[in-house]
């Protein structure tokens, strides 16, 4: 180790938060296997040999949006030859079909469709929880909420306190992107800016609606960007606390506005999860999300800092426009198998990470 990295591991070890200095030193070293090494140390705090995962069921609504973000393959306009918009019965039938699998959550996350309002999601999360009360519906990502109180002229607070009463017991980390509004302004102009995204996750943490949190990295962002990102995130969390996980996403560029931009390598990414794990010291959960790590690089990841592989999807869409190259969903005994052989104890959770079953 050199002089400043032995400087950054003993912060590390001594719980000392990480400055942005530290974040910009840490991307900038070739010493990977030293940060997956502080970042390991740092995930058996939070996780001892745990690598948690989920049985759940993505569902995706619709994919007409308005926004039409530059690094986005799903929303599509409504004259696009490919749009679909599922009823409430669609969607019902659509998520019942999991559910003697043995799934646990409702992941429902969509696009900004002009034509729905807020009552067809409160018909759908209702109608959804009143038929299955034992799983755990995380819907919505901010982006969408924020949509919805201003086709609604109602306030975060109100619409979430609506979704809430229906039955939304916890909203997923997506839309953050870089929260900052130079780059949102290039990329998704007419999407929720960085403050109504960070209002939603406090609003909703104040509501005791527990949350996750997103990066989407690889595309036009510097590494300052990303560090910033997640100093903001974890300002955030020290005010109002109820982040359960941090999920880096890399930038898939297939079929997107940028598409002339190269994937992001396995060295980024692994680097990014440990330096997410190390500078994030107030939010327990690391995600290797295998759409779009791939698998190999998410088994790989889990000794780099990350503490949980996502779930079983079942039917992933959002990714897979963007050329995720991964099967849609996987096998319960598939994430087991990934985890031992990666030597943790595989821990199936719920959504908001208690414990179901250790294999
Ligand atoms: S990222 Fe979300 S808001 Fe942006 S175009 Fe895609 S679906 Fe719409």
């Amino acid at each position: 180790m050199d002089k400043k990295m032995r400087e950054i591991a003993d912060k590390v070890r001594n719980g000392v938060r990480l400055s942005k200095e530290d974040g910009l030193y840490l991307y900038s070293s070739n010493d990977l296997l030293t940060i997956g090494m502080l970042a390991r140390e740092k995930k058996k705090e939070a996780s001892n040999d745990y690598i948690f995962f989920n049985v759940n069921r993505h569902i995706n609504l619709t994919n007409i949006c308005i926004s039409r973000c530059k690094f986005c393959a799903f929303g599509v306009d409504e004259n696009s030859p490919k749009p679909y918009t599922m009823t409430s019965d669609e969607a019902f039938a659509y998520a019942s079909k999991a559910v003697d699998q043995g799934i646990t959550e409702f992941h429902i996350v969509s696009a900004l469709n002009p034509r729905l309002t807020l009552d067809y999601y409160v018909e759908i999360i209702k109608r959804l929880k009143t038929t299955y009360p034992h799983i755990i519906i995380q819907a919505l990502t901010a982006v969408e909420i924020v949509y919805l109180a201003q086709i609604s002229n109602l306030s975060i607070k109100e619409v979430l306190l609506i979704l809430k009463e229906a039955g939304l017991e916890a909203i997923p980390g997506g839309g953050a992107e870089i929260l900052d509004d130079r780059i949102r302004k290039e990329l998704c102009p007419r999407k929720a800016n960085s403050e109504e995204w960070l209002e939603v996750h406090r609003t909703a943490h104040e509501l005791g609606i527990k949350t996750n949190c997103t990066m989407l990295f690889g595309h036009i962002e510097s590494y300052e960007d990303r560090i910033n990102h997640l100093i903001t995130l974890r300002r955030l969390q020290d005010e109002a606390p109820g982040f359960k996980a941090f999920i880096p996403l890399p930038f898939l560029p297939e079929n997107t506005g940028l598409s002339n931009l190269k994937k992001t390598s396995a060295v980024d990414e692994l680097k990014t999860i440990a330096i997410s794990r190390l500078m994030l010291d107030n939010i327990e959960h690391i995600k290797a999300f295998w759409v779009m790590l791939g698998i190999p690089i998410a088994q790989i990841a889990l000794q780099f800092g990350a503490d949980d592989l996502d779930g079983t999807i079942v039917e992933e869409r959002i990714m897979h426009a963007a050329g995720a190259k991964t099967d849609k969903g996987i096998a319960k005994e598939t994430i087991i198998n990934l985890i031992k052989e990666a030597g943790y104890v595989p821990a199936e959770r719920d959504t908001l990470y208690n414990i179901l079953k250790i294999y």
